[in-house]
């Protein structure tokens, strides 16, 4: 099909729009490794789970074998007011980067949470409330999943407890005050309400949070509260199973006008948007029935696939919640403050990490200027000013553009945008100034968190 007859951006109409979810582990002949529980280390029961989490996403999360999972109608409902997201050919890039490559990215910061979490947020605030608990709990870094999950909440009138890392709280009070639009209550973590927040207080005085000390805060009021339940919006295989809407709406956009992709990017912190926009691929790789390059794209300064251990490890700081496997830094890893706060999870999506194991995809690291410098180029092409987070998938498509630009291939590149980077101007400031760091964890400090890593 020629250039001309490819527009700008790719929008499908309401009726094109996918119906259902796709579980890319029902195609996977190696599962990802069960949860365990942290203190018998036997795999967890629904049962169990089921008292931090909402019982149907407990069956989403334990089910290996069912393929697809239609999408009920009322968050089909919300997914109208937001979705279909554009699926756009960056012309304007590729003409600025000189490249025979074709460039597409699929962006998902139109909606006020500015990110794709709310594709999962939205689906987890419906399954508590026809579960008809009261309220849920959560954890939020950077601050895009509790704004989305606050929207979500706010539109199914649940009550929404968010633990924002401390640091973040300080530094994004704007984020913050969207969260409290919506109706959302936020505490900074650690804080002083929970048995762990204290712990954690009384240990490292003057600590500035990290996430998985929120996430044991959160858990721990979960399970404490009557009619309140843990959601997280990352890492988990339901989260996936829900943001496989990005996927499935890029296939039909593309199939639609016969394009099909050499390469798919996509930035990674704990897997969610990347496996949701390689899933449907992924099932036809793992089918035998087409072939794709996979490139997860993390930053230098958290590098858990490219130069983390693949084992059993805590999911959060206090050591409460079920043991992942999954590629991983260890669970009292701290990164380096980088300004892409989605990206700092110690660990990856366990159904990432099985695929990227069994070699069906790649990982690459990029140190933080460059993935400004990337963000920069892209907005003064394309316009949209991108998440740093989001940058980092923008960086490694411009890399291999500019392979093809060596060669003369006329690749066909796909990346995910994941979300804006109003809320990152900070960042973006101390990237002008020369303010910058682009530090890297030496492979002893890697060492020394590693073998604190439980015995399984
Ligand atoms: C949270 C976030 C990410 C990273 O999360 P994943 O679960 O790895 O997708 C990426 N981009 C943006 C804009 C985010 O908010």
């Amino acid at each position: 099909m020629s250039k001309n007859e490819i527009p700008y951006k790719i929008y499908l109409n309401e009726n094109e729009m996918p119906k259902f979810w796709y579980n890319l582990r029902a195609d996977m002949k190696n599962k990802p490794a069960p949860l365990l529980n942290p203190g018998t280390h036997q795999p967890m029961t629904a049962e169990e789970l089921s008292g931090v989490f909402c019982e149907d996403l407990v069956k989403q999360e334990l089910d290996n074998d069912t393929r697809e999972y239609p999408v009920p109608q009322e968050i089909l409902d919300f997914y109208k007011m937001y979705r279909p997201s554009p699926l756009v050919r960056a012309y304007c890039l590729e003409r600025k980067l000189n490249t025979p490559a074709k460039i597409y990215y699929k962006f998902e910061g139109n909606n006020t949470s500015g990110s794709h979490k709310l594709n999962s947020a939205i689906a987890q605030a419906y399954y508590a409330k026809k579960q008809g608990l009261k309220g849920v709990t959560t954890e939020t870094g950077a601050g895009q999943w509790g704004t989305a999950l606050s929207m979500a909440c706010a539109y199914f009138e649940l009550d929404c407890k968010v633990f924002m890392v401390k640091v973040s709280y300080e530094q994004k009070p704007f984020r913050r005050e969207v969260m409290r639009v919506y109706g959302a209550s936020v505490t900074p973590s650690p804080s002083m309400t929970t048995q762990v927040g204290r712990k954690i207080l009384a240990e490292h005085p003057g600590t500035t949070g990290s996430l998985g000390c929120a996430i044991s805060e959160a858990v721990e009021v979960a399970v404490g509260t009557p009619g309140y339940r843990y959601v997280l919006g990352s890492v988990l295989n339901q989260v996936l199973l829900h943001q496989s809407v990005i996927g499935m709406e890029t296939k039909i956009a593309m199939d639609k006008y016969g394009i099909k992709p050499d390469v798919i990017i996509g930035c990674a912190g704990g897997g969610s948007n990347l496996g949701g926009l390689i899933a449907p691929f992924m099932g036809e790789k793992l089918r035998g029935e087409a072939d794709y390059r996979f490139i997860a794209v993390e930053p230098a300064s958290c590098p858990s696939l490219t130069r983390g251990v693949y084992a059993y490890d805590f999911c959060d700081t206090g050591m409460v919640c079920p043991l992942a496997k999954m590629y991983t830094l260890g669970s009292d890893f701290i990164p380096a403050p980088n300004h892409a706060g989605g990206l700092r999870y110690h660990g990856m999506s366990p159904i990432l990490s099985q695929l990227y194991d069994d070699k069906m995809m790649e990982a690459v690291s990029v140190p933080q200027t460059r993935v400004f410098e990337a963000a920069e180029t892209f907005a003064r092409t394309e316009g949209i000013l991108p998440a740093p987070e989001s940058s980092h998938a923008i960086c490694a498509a411009i890399d291999e553009a500019m392979k093809c630009r060596e060669t003369g291939e006329e690749k066909t590149i796909l990346f995910g945008l994941t979300g804006t980077g109003y809320f990152d101007l900070v960042a973006y400031e101390k990237f002008h100034d020369g303010k910058m760091d682009d530090y890297i964890p030496t492979d002893e400090e890697l060492k020394a968190f590693r073998a604190r890593l439980p015995k399984v």
